[in-house]
């Protein structure tokens, strides 16, 4: 079963008459619907180097399992879901934001809630935008992607009194000098995220590391990314709220410069349809215990 936000979301719910469990899984970077209101200085070319592509289709499988599977459409150069609503950098805005704006290490960076560039260098605007346009990103976006994102939470928590949440993402496969870690740095296959232990129990993080590295790949946990503004925002271990944010290099299923799947997709997709069964059998066998 489909629910569709036009323009702004999709998610797949597990098959109808089939069992669910609390397991929600999250793409919010992979769309490629780009907004007519963009305006953006470069080309739709140039600013998919910013998308998670194709990630909503590794975790495909995942409504197979009981989960469902949310994924943003539009893309995360236009507005990004995975940063605060005020981590906007002031100098991109015309005129005066009407409250104060927190603008955090991500806008120093060049990549908070309104990107600055695709690339050191590759500016995305060559104007400011209007306060009035930026409302309207957050509102008609933002806002629906998290009430989305957070009525999947609510609506498994309630019914099992606890739930699991995957945020899934692609990384460079290496570091730019937009990112974390220095320039030319070179990634491991997958980082999790778990914010340092504080958005999930440490046996899930665990069991989704010891699983991954089942299948061959090479597991590091919070470095360099420890999980951001959704992670943050959805979990709450002591309240049963388990988020943890999954980064796959990017060169293990695409070709980063010509942004086509590549030989190593069907490898990847199959073991991430995998880790959505492992991640669901955990869900249920945890949360029968509580109930
Ligand atoms: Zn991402």
């Amino acid at each position: 079963m489909m629910h569709i936000v036009p323009g702004v979301l999709v998610r797949h719910d597990s098959p109808r008459g089939a069992p669910t469990v609390p397991v929600v899984f999250d793409s919010p970077h992979s769309g490629r619907f780009y907004p007519e209101d963009f305006g953006a200085a470069l080309p739709v070319v140039a600013l998919r180097s910013a998308e998670d592509a194709f990630v909503d289709e590794l975790f495909a499988a995942a409504p197979d399992h009981g989960a469902v599977l949310l994924a943003a459409l539009f893309p995360r150069s236009y507005i990004d879901v995975n940063r605060a609503p005020d981590d906007i950098d002031p100098r991109l805005i015309e005129g005066e934001w009407p409250v104060a704006l927190k603008p955090g290490p991500k806008s120093e960076l060049g990549i908070g809630l309104i990107r600055r560039a695709i690339a050191p260098g590759l500016f995305i605007y060559d104007r400011k935008l209007s306060v009035v346009e930026v409302e309207k990103r957050i509102a008609r976006y933002w806002r629906r992607y998290h009430a989305a994102l957070k009525g999947a939470l609510d609506r498994a928590h309630r019914a099992h009194g606890a739930v699991w949440h995957v945020d899934c993402h692609s990384m460079k496969s290496v570091a730019n000098g937009m990112t974390p870690d220095a320039a030319g740095t070179r990634r491991p296959d997958i980082v999790l995220g778990d914010r340092d232990g504080t958005s999930c129990e440490p046996a899930f993080t665990r069991l989704v590391k010891e699983t991954l590295e089942r299948f061959g790949f090479q597991v590091a946990v919070n470095d360099p990314y420890k999980g951001a503004e959704i992670v943050r925002r959805s979990g709450d271990p002591a309240r049963g709220r388990h988020s943890l944010q999954v980064e796959i290099r990017r060169d293990l299923f695409m070709n980063e410069a010509m942004h086509v799947r590549n030989e190593g997709f069907a490898r990847v997709q199959a073991a991430m349809g995998d880790l959505a069964a492992a991640v669901c059998d955990y869900a249920r066998t945890r949360s029968a215990a509580i109930e």
